[in-house]
């Protein structure tokens, strides 16, 4: 099965548990949290999952050097840049803007882990990674392209298998989760949920919150999920059919922009931090988290619904915008 050949980067199956603290206040919804901000690879998140297949495909085709692209406070980069160490690749970052002075959070975090940084100005989507491809193959390098945010299948798959993973957890707490609760940015982890949740019978009503709005490869988010998961249908040998309103993503939560903090992300922050001890992020968890409270308090979900929230990660990015959470 292709689910098994993966190169282990973090430490798995990570925690599922009940929030309760906010079950009682929000009661009689029942509030869950799956702890990928666990996953151990260099202050953990959801991108260790797909590094696990992607790093595995790079040394199958005997790579020894990776290239991926994202925002300076990109977590992707930061955990490519660790899943390199473990595996001894050189590592080169492609990150939108323009050197800063000082490093601070993920961008930190990355130099730190003894990668290569080039910063691309406007181009945060990885645009430039085909020139710079070009030039290590003309050195003598055999580099390994991880697309912006690790999605595509190879990368979808950790996601997959997150669901298997999923799925014996709730067996063991006999428990069954009816909606679902994350964000989505780039689409690997979407499309890998999607998948998962037809291919174990999970039957979970997948509520994505969608975290940028502007378009990947000329792709709109919702197009790119569709791409993958269709991609991935065939290779798994899921019968259904997908169409885009299967991959429908919440936007309503969306209208700063990416990576913009309001006073929504920053109540998410506290709220979950005061009552339960967890740490959210203000660019990807805190919005869904907020999206989730905002649905729970006008209640657009059935009660006594179960409820899981899929924490990806992002801790790092908190310190970067702290003069926002102040
Ligand atoms: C990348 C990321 C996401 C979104 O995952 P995609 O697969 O890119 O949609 C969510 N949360 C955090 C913390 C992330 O770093």
């Amino acid at each position: 099965m292709i689910l098994n050949h993966k190169f282990d980067l973090g430490f798995f199956p990570t925690p599922l548990h009940q929030l309760k603290n906010l079950s009682k206040k929000y009661a009689p919804y029942n509030i869950f949290i799956k702890r990928d901000d666990q996953t151990g690879l260099a202050s953990g998140g959801n991108k260790t999952r797909k590094l696990e297949y992607l790093i595995q495909e790079a040394l199958d085709n005997g790579c020894n050097t990776i290239i991926t692209a994202g925002a300076q406070q990109s977590n992707h980069c930061r955990q490519t840049a660790a899943a390199c160490a473990i595996a001894n690749l050189k590592c080169h970052l492609m990150l939108g803007g323009i050197a800063p002075k000082k490093y601070n959070g993920n961008l930190l975090l990355s130099h730190l882990l003894g990668v290569e940084i080039h910063f691309t100005g406007e181009n945060r989507k990885g645009e430039d990674i085909k020139n710079l491809k070009q030039q290590l193959e003309l050195e003598g390098k055999k580099p390994f392209v991880i697309p912006y945010g690790g999605s595509n299948f190879t990368g979808a798959l950790g996601f997959v298998n997150a669901m298997k993973e999923l799925k014996a957890q709730l067996i063991v707490q006999n428990l069954k989760i009816d909606y679902l609760f994350f964000a989505s940015s780039s689409g690997g982890t979407q499309a890998g949920l999607t998948l998962g949740n037809d291919l174990y019978n999970l039957n979970m009503k997948l509520i994505p919150i969608g975290i940028d709005k502007s378009e990947t490869q000329g792709m709109s988010l919702e197009e790119m999920v569709l791409h993958i998961v269709n991609e991935g249908k065939q290779l798994l040998k899921i019968k259904s059919e997908y169409n885009l309103s299967d991959v429908k993503i919440i936007n309503a939560y969306n209208e700063a922009g990416y990576g913009v903090i309001t006073e929504n992300e920053k109540a998410a922050i506290k709220e979950l931090a005061k009552s339960e001890g967890i740490i959210l992020d203000p660019v990807y968890t805190g919005r869904a988290f907020y999206a989730m409270m905002d649905y729970l308090k006008k209640k657009k979900i059935p009660s006594k619904a179960n409820i899981l929230f899929w924490h990806t990660g992002g801790l790092p990015a908190n310190f970067y915008y702290a003069d926002q959470l102040m």
